[in-house]
Parts: C-alpha cells; sequence; structure tokens
C-alpha cells in the first residue's frame, strides 16, 4: 500500500478564495474549479479583482450595510471611515478581517482563507463520482496559478493520485522554477495569449508579453501536457482582425496546440472593483464584442487551421 503522505505533503498551505462546483467550462467533462490568490498581471478587464493581492481581502458592500456603526468601533488601525469611498481606507487596512467577523450584515466579508491542500481535496472529492462519471476533474484558476507553484504542484500532486483529470488556467506570467515545480502533474494547460504586440499588452495588462511567450513555447514544446490557447476578445485592446490574425501566428510555433477558445469580454466582474472601493479600469460604455464580429474571428482562427471555441 502507497503512503501517499511520503508522497504529497498535505499540510502545505494557500491562499484559496473559491471553489467553484459543476463547472462544465475550464477543461474537460464536469470540474471543480480553485480559485487561488495572487497575480502579477493586473489586466484592466479583469473579473476577479479580488484575486490579485496574493493574501486575503477585506471587501464592503454597501448594500447590505444596516449602519449599525459597529465596526466604526472594531478597527485598532483607524481604517474604517466612513467619509472614504468604499468605507475601507485602504491605506491604512491591514486586511485583518476582524470588522466582517463582528458585522452582522455580512456587509464587510474577506476575500480569501488559507486552506492545507488536505483541507481543498476533502471539499472537492465530495464531488469525485461526478470527476469520474464525466472524465472531468480539477481546474486550479486564479489569480495565476503559478503564483502559489509550491501550494498547487501538492495540490495537483494529490488529485493525481486520486485519479483525477487536472488542469491550470494561466497568464503563463512565471519563472521557469515555477512551471517546473507545476507541470509535471497537469494534463491540460489553459494558457492565455492577450496580445503579440507587447506595447498593447503592457498598457492592458500591466506587463509586457516576452516572458509569457517564452513560456507559452517552452511549455508546448515539452509536450508533456494538452495545451489549449485562450484569447479574452477585449475591444480597443485585440478585438480587432489584426491581433487575433498575430496571435495565430504565433500559436503557430507552439507545437501541438490544435484549439483555440476565443472568450468575449464581459462586465460580469465590475461591481467587484466597487466592493474593492476600486475604480472600474476600463470605460463604462465599453461593450461586449458584437457576436458577428466574434463570429468573424473565429474563422481567422479556423483559418489559420485550428479548432476554435467561443467561451471555453
Ligand atoms: S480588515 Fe482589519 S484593518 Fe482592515 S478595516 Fe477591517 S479591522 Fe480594520
Ligand atoms: S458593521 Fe457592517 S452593517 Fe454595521 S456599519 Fe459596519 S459594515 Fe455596515
Amino acid at each position: 500500500m502507497i503512503d501517499e503522505s511520503a508522497i504529497v505533503n498535505y499540510t502545505k498551505k494557500g491562499i484559496v478564495f473559491n471553489i467553484q462546483k459543476f463547472s462544465i467550462h475550464d477543461g474537460p467533462g464536469v470540474r471543480s474549479i480553485v480559485f487561488i490568490k495572487g497575480c502579477p498581471l493586473s489586466c484592466k478587464w479583469c473579473s476577479n479583482p479580488e484575486s490579485q493581492d496574493g493574501q486575503p481581502i477585506v471587501m464592503f458592500n454597501e448594500k447590505n450595510c444596516i449602519h449599525c456603526g459597529k465596526c466604526l468601533t472594531v478597527c485598532t488601525h483607524h481604517a474604517i471611515d466612513s467619509s472614504v469611498r468604499g468605507l475601507i481606507n485602504r491605506k491604512l487596512c491591514v486586511n485583518c478581517g476582524y470588522c466582517a467577523t463582528i458585522c452582522p450584515a455580512q456587509a464587510l466579508i474577506v476575500s480569501g482563507k488559507s486552506m492545507s491542500v488536505r483541507e481543498v481535496i476533502q471539499e472537492i472529492k465530495k464531488d469525485a463520482i461526478m470527476y469520474r462519471r464525466s472524465n472531468g476533474g480539477i481546474t486550479v484558476s486564479g489569480g495565476e496559478p503559478l503564483f502559489q507553484a509550491d501550494f498547487v504542484a501538492e495540490l495537483l500532486k494529490a488529485c493525481k493520485l486520486l485519479g483525477w483529470h487536472t488542469a491550470i488556467e494561466t497568464t503563463g506570467y512565471a519563472s521557469v522554477a515555477q512551471l517546473e515545480k507545476v507541470l509535471p502533474f497537469v494534463d491540460t494547460v489553459l494558457f492565455d495569449i492577450k496580445n503579440i504586440e507587447s506595447e498593447s499588452h503592457l498598457d492592458g495588462t500591466g506587463k509586457t508579453n516576452e516572458l509569457i511567450l517564452a513560456n507559452a513555447l517552452r511549455i508546448a514544446i515539452t509536450g508533456s501536457c494538452n495545451v489549449v490557447v485562450r484569447v479574452p476578445l477585449v475591444p480597443n485592446f485585440n478585438a480587432n482582425p489584426r491581433c487575433v490574425h498575430l496571435i495565430c501566428e504565433f500559436v503557430k510555433y507552439m507545437t501541438g496546440v490544435k484549439e483555440i477558445h476565443l472568450l468575449p469580454y464581459h462586465k460580469l466582474g465590475a461591481n467587484k472593483y466597487e466592493l474593492l472601493g476600486r475604480e472600474y479600469p476600463i470605460d463604462d460604455a465599453l461593450q461586449t464584442p458584437e457576436e458577428e464580429d466574434v463570429y468573424e474571428y473565429k474563422k481567422i482562427v479556423e483559418e489559420h487551421g485550428f479548432r476554435c471555441i467561443i467561451g471555453g
């Protein structure tokens, strides 16, 4: 009998901000998606801005607030300030979460908590039968999974021991050491390529793209896992025929990649910026791409010889 604890460090801890069950996206079959905190990019269209910081973060939902004033008295850092946008002075707040524990209306909540590999496995194991029946499994998303490479490597190793399919959804912005820790336990990499032009990439995401493109080639050439390229389609950033064409031309160099997913921009995460006391970084007037335009981009992808799925 295998001593699993000699193989997996089940006590290794990471910061997790959500576990989403029964997803039919982000990999084959029915899946659980484990969202972990921390991301080196800050994409203007990010729908999970609470994930960008690597630590738990307190959020304020004004709609739930009953103005009881309890939080005003408990913060020893004097960060609760009803005169600031979003109630919390982020320069003073240390995200200790204490105010959330006393709020009677759940107007203050903490996004993210420390969980061990064992705790995450216990949670996702409840749906193991679904993974088996649907050939599904686990996807680690974020944030950026490689940001917590040690934790994610142990988590995915534990999943492999249980015979589950594993996937990561990555920005590709990571060191070789981080990649090498995680990749041996990954069946499918969902790799985001956002823009081939580095200046535009910097403008949209806060980082240039050289490291990402190098890692895209690096992962593909190892041939150790299935790689699917995902492209968020964002107007005024990359949602135009030229950018889609350039991405396809690059992906041709990614050995073995056959599939590109197009993910049209949406505003679903916009309200979260408010909960964090932040301005939504994208112009409010910006609309999700027109359906006919998305089909035009799909056609471009297919003309380059790739299978194309809208969504993913
Ligand atoms: S999380 Fe802690 S530091 Fe921040 S506002 Fe609440 S009590 Fe104050
Ligand atoms: S404790 Fe909660 S409900 Fe009361 S004022 Fe503070 S945020 Fe609002």
